[in-house]
């Protein structure tokens, strides 16, 4: 696999020096209503980069009284933004999809730095997350209502849609520009404010992309952000003021446990963007090639530290085999290193936390008698890298089946039956996604009803779509984001009676 010496903790020469401008270029302060200020605690949040354990840049730390004091900046333009033309909304987040666009070599090398995945999956990324501006662009003069007779006649009803309020969006470290334009577009497109809560490991890439919605004319205070080593006590100040109206948090499913309870207090809007544990179903009679790199990118993107991620793979008997061989020798050949170096495929694990996890979950189901067809260690060098993996015979009680995985790890399970495996799949506390290859359309589309999951993909190894709802059911949350149902969950609904005589 990959030799140490050779991937050494620093990038091909001449690229040092993009990765000091890259991260020299980001505001390190908080963005607060007009301007750009120093957290009120003097200590600051330094940003790590995991493939070599090495302090990238410090950011401002804020404190509760910073969240609180950008609430009030984004309860303060709520109304003016609300009633700024939705034509002019949408604008200005088109030209932030095309800056984002431009700018995306930058924007892929901070994501890259300081979440520690290959550069071409971070590319990806700004693409993906760029397309939320291009859509929500596009919704935000699409928020239509109606009007109708009321069934007895004698009156009307009308119904319109309004901006639910300022909003608290929580993004997690994985996908740092995504997850934070997912919201945000559908925020500002539906006229509400917003305070942006970035993950604490990855603050740069959340500040970069603030500072371009700002120079795209994003009106001050509409737009405000906090980074924070200590998100809980600033999120419940928050969440506790009557100011704010609404939250939307993509993490773990513990902590958006806690937000759910903590939301009640003020009555707030809540989407929930929760855990995962997707199951892959690859039936006798699908490509077995294209179901293998299918596999490949549904549990490899993102170092498999993705929501979506392809936590268990259901492979039939017939193909099982050559199935097993195939995705061995893709995961084997996989170039593990820094996620700047060129032909990078995995990068490393967020903290040595993470890597502990996946360290566990692989030796727990060793010890229940799965087999390591390849990887299966963390990686003896700097930073936190775990090989690519794939187990064999993965029994039913081995915790990584109901566990999220988060990480590079695939278990492998063999089924004969469509009952069977679909009982299997849906034996989770999780339904986010799934996916299913098949080239019989009636067992595509019988085995995409049963599956408890809120996205199904089929035949293709990625849910990724900003004009598709995302979202999940179960413990895997509520809500959807992107699609024409994302900007609902930032509407309120309201009805006028109107009476009219006949
Ligand atoms: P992960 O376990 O993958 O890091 P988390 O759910 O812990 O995911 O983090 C997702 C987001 O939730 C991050 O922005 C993080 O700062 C935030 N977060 C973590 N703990 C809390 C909390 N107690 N209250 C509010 N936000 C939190």
């Amino acid at each position: 696999m990959t030799d140490p010496a050779v991937d050494g903790p620093m990038a091909a020469s001449g690229s040092a020096a993009a990765e000091r401008s890259a991260t020299a270029s980001v505001p390190k302060q908080l963005r607060i209503g007009p301007s750009w200020r120093d957290a009120s605690a003097a200590t600051g949040l330094a940003v790590e980069d995991p493939s070599t354990g090495e302090t990238l840049a410090e950011v401002a730390d804020a404190t509760p009284t910073d969240g609180l004091a950008a609430l009030l900046a984004a309860h303060h333009s709520q109304a003016s933004w609300a009633l700024t033309a939705p034509r002019v909304r949408g604008e200005i987040l088109r030209r932030a999809y095309e800056r984002i666009t431009a700018d995306s070599a930058r924007l892929a090398l901070l994501i890259t730095l300081e979440m520690g995945k290959p550069l071409a999956d971070s590319l990806w990324e700004v693409g993906y997350a760029a397309d939320f501006f291009r859509w929500y662009a596009e919704e935000a003069v699409r928020t239509d209502g109606a009007y109708a007779t009321a069934p007895a006649g004698g009156g009307r009803v009308l119904t319109m849609r309004q901006p639910v309020g300022p909003c608290l969006l929580i993004t997690p470290w994985n996908l740092p520009l995504a997850m934070a334009t997912r919201k945000i577009g559908a925020a500002l497109a539906a006229g509400c404010t917003a305070i942006l809560k970035p993950a604490e490991q990855t603050p740069l890439t959340a500040l970069a992309l603030t500072e371009i919605l700002l120079d795209c004319g994003v009106p001050e205070g509409v737009l405000n952000t906090v980074t924070t080593s200590d998100p809980g006590p600033l999120v419940a100040a928050v969440m506790a003021d009557p100011r704010l109206r609404k939250v939307s948090f993509t993490g773990s499913t513990d902590v958006g446990r806690i937000l759910i309870a903590q939301s009640a207090s003020q009555v707030l809007r809540v989407s929930m963007e929760l855990g995962g544990n997707a199951p892959f179903l690859v039936f006798a009679d699908a490509d077995v090639a294209a179901a293998v790199e299918g596999a490949v990118l549904a549990k490899m993107r993102t170092n498999g530290e993705a929501c979506t991620a392809a936590n268990r793979l259901y492979i039939a008997r017939d193909i099982a085999d050559e199935f097993t061989e195939r995705l061995t020798a893709r995961l084997a050949g996989m170039r593990v290193g820094r996620g700047t170096e060129p032909g990078v495929e995995t990068g490393p694990l967020i903290d040595a936390a993470a890597r502990g996890h996946v360290d566990r979950l692989v030796r727990d189901a060793e010890r229940r008698g799965a087999r390591v067809a390849t990887g299966g260690h963390t990686m003896p060098r700097a930073g936190h890298f775990f090989e690519p993996t794939l187990l064999a015979g993965v029994p039913a009680d081995a915790l990584m089946l109901r566990e999220e995985i988060f990480g590079p790890v695939a278990p492998l399970i063999t089924f004969d039956d469509e009952a069977d495996v679909v009982t299997a799949a849906n034996d989770t506390q999780y339904g986010l996604a799934a996916y299913i290859y098949t080239r019989d359309l009636g067992r595509a589309l019988r085995v995409a009803e049963q599956l408890e999951a809120g996205m199904v993909a089929l035949n293709q190894g990625t849910v990724a779509n900003s004009s598709a709802p995302f979202g999940g059911i179960k413990h895997s949350g509520y809500g959807r984001e992107g699609g024409r149902e994302g900007i609902g969950d930032y509407l309120a609904i309201k009805y006028v009676a109107i009476s009219l005589p006949d």
